[in-house]
């Protein structure tokens, strides 16, 4: 996920430019370039493939750099729409001379901006990453202002209305959906409004961003730990307990588990003490209080700016521009959800519960016949261990990271037509302006890779992979887009994206290989899923290219391809064992393929309870009713009516007990009325993997098909119709029902 966790979507829309020239320092001495991970293609090497025509992306930004390119960006863009408005009036305004200029400039900063973001989530430097962070913020304000002037709306709506109907021999059809994309974004950042009305709107929007950076510097800047003794925390390998920190004073004789992933998610489902388990994940979810007000008073806001521009509430405004488009869409969608995997789920449950009386019993543990949210992952766990006999550690011996990786580009080779070609220190010197290999990544760990056509016949982009986590650095998984692609101002060559996964697997130490759990295999296969959209985009314009979608379409291509991570027939190819190099033994690969759906009641309707809770929230009937809403009561009921699972609500705590929103980002950070995007773009996905590739996955023409048909597209084009093209037919929902057993 987060492909696109590091721009706002209004940053896509109304992108400032240009750089200023700032001298750079010279590289330190000492700097050695030597990945340990060496890509073998199978396919025809050729020494000229190391020379790809296009310089690649340079990361030699420092602290002071960015201070100055950054508002120096934003500088270039209002002297570009400055000159615009001077010359052109909406009487002579046509797509040529004004979108001209708009988006020659965006497209020269874009070169430039998402790499000045992305300091921030990889730098060693914590004084880079704040500068990087500080980028951020003067980005969105410098969208806001451009996407906000009246001169440039009063251009761009003369140019939407003569598009509008007419027919223009030298406007296509990608510049007339960019232009209605662009148009009724003005509207929805309260062009049309007049007066005190404009003026309030400006203020709330401005009121929110305040609010979401806030939230976001406190959730980001959370500490917090619980404090337990080791023997708490039995059940935890002891190299993980030894690994948190040791408390000293009154803590003398503990260690803090954080609420981080690592930390919080295998204490979960490995700590034996259930009263253990209940108080971490109480403090899990009744921390960062100071957002509570701030979460409740964006909600306000938001209401109050939807209703400014005449919508009903928040959820119609932002769904206006998303594949499902209104909540009469969304809403039954995700009851309909709920209320068909609520019995599985149940049942899901009553398994679990059964086991958890025995195990109780046998321990001497008080059994009160319930069943708490803090027993899911736990019990989940020893389901998967005994009745499915998946040794997970077992699985990952098969998957050491190097060769993993390796067999997963050769599947991207042959599937999608593609020739990777890894880059050496020795290469990217001679690759680099300066002769500097050093500015060519951003860390000495990076991979890069020369990105071709299957058949070389053409160059692809860049590709880049850092793999091990370090200080500092962020800690998921994630794909960032660090160059879009598009058509240069010549009309007929291209700029090639540059793409970049982020990852944190544990790094292989002396001759020992680094293993791959499954989960991680899956993960990296739909990371690498983005990358690749964004290397296939072949949009004219940047901000419609590769994975820059509609919200709730972006992760079909990768929850696509998750799908064959899950076949007899993948598994074989990508498993190797670390020693003998056999494939996963068949008893093991099936055990494995079985656990695809276990849980998945459960889990689903965990994602429901998120989606549910974000559409009641942003959908209150009158503006005194937001007003009045008490999120983390809606919260709480959310997570137990989609789910059945009990909490502290059972055991006489109030019902508001959690707050759960004040550490929910996604609704904070652009994924407001849009977590449901999550569960609706499996539809698609579903539906494209069933209908295209289930009965043979590694076919090339289907690949090569859907490369050029779907990945290619973009978001230059409606999604639907991107999809009916693709499909033969319109995109519909059984194939996502058969695969959760609801036909
Ligand atoms: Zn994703």
């Amino acid at each position: 996920m987060a492909s696109l966790g590091h721009l706002s979507l209004a940053l896509l829309l109304f992108a400032p430019s240009a750089f200023a020239a700032v001298a750079k320092p010279p590289t330190p001495a000492g700097y050695e370039y030597t990945p340990r991970f060496q890509y073998k293609s199978k396919r025809q090497a050729n020494p000229d493939l190391t020379r790809p025509p296009q310089t690649p992306p340079i990361f030699n930004d420092t602290v002071d750099s960015l201070k100055v390119d950054a508002p120096g960006l934003c500088n270039q863009t209002k002297a570009v729409l400055d000159k615009l408005a001077a010359s052109v009036s909406p009487l002579n305004a046509t797509f040529a001379n004004t979108y001209g200029p708009i988006l020659q400039d965006e497209h020269d900063a874009l070169l430039k901006m998402y790499i000045q973001q992305f300091y921030a989530s990889v730098s060693t430097d914590s004084a880079l990453r704040d500068a990087s962070s500080e980028v951020a913020s003067v980005q969105s304000n410098c969208a806001l202002e451009a996407g906000t002037r009246d001169d440039i709306f009063q251009l761009v709506e003369a140019v939407y209305n003569r598009l509008n109907g007419t027919v223009n021999g030298t406007v296509d059809a990608e510049d007339r959906y960019l232009v209605e994309k662009d148009y009724k974004g003005y509207l929805r950042n309260g062009l049309a409004l007049e007066g005190s009305k404009r003026d309030q709107f400006k203020a709330a929007r401005s009121r929110i961003t305040d609010l979401q950076l806030q939230f976001d510097q406190n959730y980001s800047g959370d500490t917090s730990v619980i404090w337990l003794t080791p023997a708490e925390l039995e059940g935890l390998p002891t190299d993980h307990i030894n690994s948190l920190a040791k408390g000293t004073g009154e803590n003398e004789g503990k260690v803090g588990l954080t609420f981080k992933a690592p930390d919080v998610t295998p204490a979960l489902a490995l700590v034996k003490n259930p009263d253990v388990r209940r108080r971490i994940y109480i403090a899990r979810d009744t921390r960062v209080l100071q957002n509570v007000p701030l979460m409740k008073e964006a909600i306000v806001k938001r209401d109050e700016a939807a209703r400014l521009l005449g919508y009903p509430h928040h959820a119609a405004l932002a769904l206006e521009n998303k594949m499902a488009h209104d909540v009469e869409t969304v809403q039954p969608f995700l009851n309909g959800l709920r209320d068909r995997l609520y019995e599985r789920g149940q049942e899901e449950i009553a398994g679990m519960n059964a086991l958890k009386k025995k195990d109780h019993e046998a321990r001497n543990l008080t059994y009160d016949g319930n069943f708490y949210y803090w027993d899911r992952d736990y019990y989940n766990n020893i389901i998967i261990e005994t009745e499915y006999a998946v040794d997970q550690v077992k699985v990952s011996e098969y998957f050491p990271l190097d060769r993993t990786i390796t067999s997963m580009l050769h599947i991207f080779e042959s599937l999608f037509s593609m020739h990777f070609v890894q880059l050496s220190a020795a290469d990217l010197s001679a690759l680099s302006p300066s002769g500097n290999a050093k500015e060519m990544t951003w860390h000495e760990d990076v991979i890069a890779f020369a990105v071709w056509e299957g058949d070389n016949s053409g160059f692809v982009g860049y590709l880049y992979m850092d793999l091990y986590p370090r200080d500092g650095k962020y800690s998921h998984f994630a794909e960032f887009t660090l160059q879009p692609g598009f058509l240069k101002a010549d009309g007929k060559s291209r700029h090639y994206p540059a793409s970049a996964l982020v990852c944190n697997f544990p790094k292989p130490q002396g001759s020992n290989p680094a293993f791959m759990t499954h989960d991680d295999v899956v993960t990296f296969f739909h990371e690498l899923g983005h990358g690749i959209h964004d290397l296939s985009g072949r949009s004219k314009w940047a901000r419609l290219a590769g994975t820059s979608t509609a919200r709730d379409f972006v992760e079909a291509p990768s929850q696509m391809l998750e799908n064959w991570m899950w076949t007899n027939l993948t598994l074989s190819q990508l498993s190797s064992h670390y020693k003998t190099n056999e494939t996963l033994p068949t008893e093991l690969m099936d055990a494995l393929i079985s656990t695809k759906h276990v849980m998945e009641g459960l889990l689903t309707l965990r994602q429901l309870a998120f989606g549910l809770f974000d559409m009641k929230i942003h959908t209150p009937a009158s503006h005194e009713e937001a007003e009045a809403i008490d999120l983390s009561l809606e919260y709480s009921k959310s997570m137990r009516n989609s789910t059945g699972l009990k909490g502290p609500e059972d055991q006489g705590e109030p019902e508001n007990w959690s707050s759960g929103e004040a550490t929910f980002g996604h609704l904070m950070g652009g994924y407001d009325a849009g977590y449901y995007g999550y569960l609706w773009s499996q539809v698609y996905s579903t539906d494209m993997f069933y209908t295209a590739f289930k009965a043979d996955p590694m076919n090339p023409e289907t690949g090569s098909r859907y490369r050029h048909g779907v990945l290619e597209k973009g978001g230059s084009q409606d999604e639907f119709l991107t999809l009916e093209q693709f499909l033969g037919r319109p995109p519909n929902s059984e194939a996502f029902y058969k695969e959760l057993g609801l036909e």
